[in-house]
């Protein structure tokens, strides 16, 4: 079977573009601090990335990463100083993120059975550890300070194997699971309709429909974000959040696309919590591992936590890009001083 979502996705625009280096890359890449963790100096502007993961199984192919290379990309984050958030915290900016490291989000498109799969084995039900919910609760287990967590933008009218991870007679007790575990489902719409090619009663229904499926199985679920069919706009943008069919309401605080680089800070100015680009998972020259390689070349480029979710710390000379931020959330400039190296001012 061919994934719906692989038919008319355009390709990722690789780096051209993509990174903020066209706007910053004349500034100096900080001295690492005297103080601080692992000597890192915290930067609240810098991007983070938003992985996006389609078909989990073998083989390796462009829109399916096997659960080795998905357990080997977990490492790989796990080991260059990034830290797993939820995506609502990064749209909300109420990040609690340990010092020094980067925040990064997971997220699933299209809610195939490799996402999340029960196995029979006897008389129990267990979540097959070669599906993407038994790999990121082993490596939770293994990793007790990684706390893993992701968003499965799920499709509740389509064909059963990607209708809500397929497997018809566990469909509830997964997305209770997921609700249950720290996980969060978002709507991929109701059966992956390229929102571009109907009219807004059509955009509505979509919406409607999957939150309402959504909560046939977990009541009262609050679906919060919405990743957006082939990447493609409806032509009345404000309806992809905010709309109404047959009495149900829906309200989205998130959107993400389909591609194709690392989101800003939610704190710099214009940050657009509706217009969340992504990294899509792969060993390519746009894959996870080529940014966190960019990112070890070019620290200035990348957000490190200072560690308090009640202050961002931006470098001085980068203050007057910060946007408006949450109330009570308190701006402190990193300076340099005149000769002992650089220090953090409270301001
Ligand atoms: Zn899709």
């Amino acid at each position: 079977m061919v994934c719906l979502a692989i038919l008319a996705f355009s390709l990722p625009h690789g780096f051209a573009g993509a990174g903020p280096s066209a706007k910053t890359g004349s500034k100096p890449a900080p001295v690492p601090a005297a103080a601080g963790p692992a000597g890192v100096r915290p930067n609240e502007l810098g991007r983070l990335l938003i992985l996006e993961y389609h078909l989990i199984g073998a083989p390796e192919a462009e829109w399916r990463r096997t659960p080795a290379n998905f357990r080997k990309d977990l490492q790989l984050l796990y080991d260059s100083g990034y830290y797993p958030a939820p995506l609502a915290d990064v749209v909300s900016g109420r990040l609690k993120v340990p010092a020094g490291k980067t925040p990064f989000v997971l997220t699933f498109d299209d809610s195939s059975q490799g996402q999340f799969r029960y196995l029979q084995e006897g008389e129990r039900l267990v979540i097959d550890p070669q599906s993407a919910v038994g790999i990121m609760e082993q490596f939770k287990k293994e990793h007790p300070d990684f706390p893993l967590t992701a968003t499965f933008y799920v499709l509740p009218a389509i064909p059963p194997k990607l209708r809500l991870f397929g497997q018809e007679e566990h469909i509830g007790r997964k997305l209770q699971y997921l609700a249950e575990h720290g996980y969060e489902i978002g709507s991929h719409t109701y059966w992956h309709q390229n929102l571009s090619k109907t009219d807004d009663l059509g955009v509505q229904k979509q919406m409607a429909l999957a939150n309402q499926a959504i909560q046939s199985y977990v009541p009262g679920y609050p679906v919060q974000s919405l990743s957006l069919p082939f990447g493609v706009h409806a032509r009345n943008q404000v309806l992809e959040h905010d709309g109404e069919y047959q009495g149900i309401r829906y309200h989205y605080t998130s959107i993400v696309l389909v591609g194709s680089g690392p989101a800003p800070s939610p704190y710099a100015a214009g940050f657009n919590p509706y217009r969340l680009e992504r990294i899509q998972a792969g060993d390519t020259a746009w894959g996870p591992g080529a940014y966190v390689e960019r990112f070890r070349k070019n620290p200035a480029l990348r957000f490190i936590s200072d560690g308090d979710p009640a202050t961002v710390t931006v470098p001085r000379a980068e203050a007057a890009k910060v946007g408006k931020l949450p109330p009570g959330m308190k701006l402190r400039r990193s300076i340099e001083s005149g000769t002992g190296g650089r220090r953090e001012l409270g301001l």
